[in-house]
């Protein structure tokens, strides 16, 4: 792998065996790069008159994003970037940690990958709490808490709207439901006032119902979920993030942490999210890959290819897939036009990969070349 060109102030122009992730179809593939970003596509950019870079049996396709990691889990910060960098990823965004802990700064620099931040998360009191959010009662506390989120300069704001799942009881989650519909809707509301979309851990469908009434715009988790509340989540256009890769790890179990009952009952948790998916896919939902990258088996940038993994498996569309990675995480991530795409104006932080990543989207795991 060797870093590419179109860093500095002079265009080059790259020309491809073909272009994955267009936002608007090109005559030939052809990508015009310089000062980091990608200046022109196709026949305008061949026309430039720049410095060509031929790298034939290669297709050009945007850096994947991951839309759930913990950065502070599995390592330290710097190292957890480090890594995502290494594996390729453009952006991450980051979903709640222990409140003690210092929030990573949003990262829109020159450098990938960017972070779009929630900091500590908000969760309940008493049981039910998780130990990656700061403890809340009461609509008003949520409200404050939001604020405060925003003035740090956090681009998400994070809900742990249910408990864990239920290692000894397949199919149940330890307190399904932490907040009242009224403190949903004051977190929500409040967000939607600072301008931040809103993150919830949800597992189940009692916490995954509430979400979605009270205006939640990305489920995260949202296990043992059936047809008709995947199509409401459809229809009410909300994103999914169903980290199947998160309980797959635990199912697997590298260290030896469960019996082989709780993973007999974790491989039927898998199976089933997998189905969820397949039928969300069918059901149009926008589904979002996200890792939870830092829990348990899963290393920062690796993972989102363990759960890219799990979705080919479902048998969803390899298409899917890739833009669930790119363009879609993307505009989940606030980052559409910059990130996801190749698109006039987008950043080139490109991967070059041997065949069509659309079609085979683990191609993105081993890249051959790579522009940042
Ligand atoms: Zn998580």
């Amino acid at each position: 792998m060797q870093d590419g060109p179109g860093q500095g102030t002079k265009p080059v122009c790259l020309v491809a065996e073909g272009l994955a992730g267009l936002a608007h179809p090109v005559e030939e593939p052809a990508l015009l790069v310089g000062q980091g970003r990608i200046l022109a596509l196709g026949a305008a950019a061949l026309k430039a008159g720049a410095k060509r870079l031929a790298l034939p049996g290669l297709w050009l396709a945007p850096a994947p994003l991951d839309a759930h990691v913990h950065l502070h889990l599995g390592g330290t910060v710097e190292d957890n970037l480090e890594r995502s960098l290494a594996a390729g990823l453009a952006a991450v965004r980051d979903l709640g940690h222990r409140p003690a802990l210092a929030t990573p700064h949003t990262r829109p620099g020159q450098v990938p990958p960017w972070v779009v931040t929630s900091g500590p998360g908000l969760g309940c009191q008493g049981p039910g709490s998780s130990w990656l959010a700061q403890a809340l009662a009461g609509p008003e506390a949520l409200r404050q808490a939001v604020w405060r989120r925003a003035l740090d300069q956090c681009g998400v704001v994070k809900l742990f709207a249910s408990g864990l799942l239920d290692f000894d009881n397949p199919g149940q989650v330890l307190h399904p439901l932490t907040f009242s519909p009224a403190e949903l809707a004051a977190a929500v509301r409040a967000a939607d006032e600072a301008g931040l979309p809103v993150a919830a851990h949800a597992s189940g469908a009692q916490a995954v119902r509430a979400c979605l009434e009270a205006g939640v715009g990305s489920i995260e988790h949202g296990f043992f979920l059936e047809r008709p509340l995947i199509r409401e989540m459809a229809a009410l256009r909300r994103s999914w993030v169903p980290t199947c890769a998160a309980v797959k790890a635990h199912a697997q179990d590298p260290e030896g942490r469960h019996s082989l009952e709780e993973r007999q009952g974790l491989w039927s948790i898998v199976q089933g999210q997998m189905r969820a998916l397949h039928l969300a896919e069918g059901l149009g939902v926008d589904l979002v890959l996200g890792s939870d990258a830092g829990s348990y088996g899963l290393e920062h940038g690796a993972a989102l290819f363990l759960e890219m993994a799990c979705w080919l498996e479902a048998g969803l569309r390899p298409a899917t897939v890739f833009t669930a990675a790119t363009s879609r995480a993307a505009r989940l991530l606030g980052l559409a036009g910059e990130l996801g795409s190749l698109a006039e104006g987008a950043r080139a932080w490109l991967l070059g990969v041997p065949g069509d990543p659309q079609v085979e989207p683990m191609l993105l795991a081993k890249p051959r070349w790579r522009n940042f």
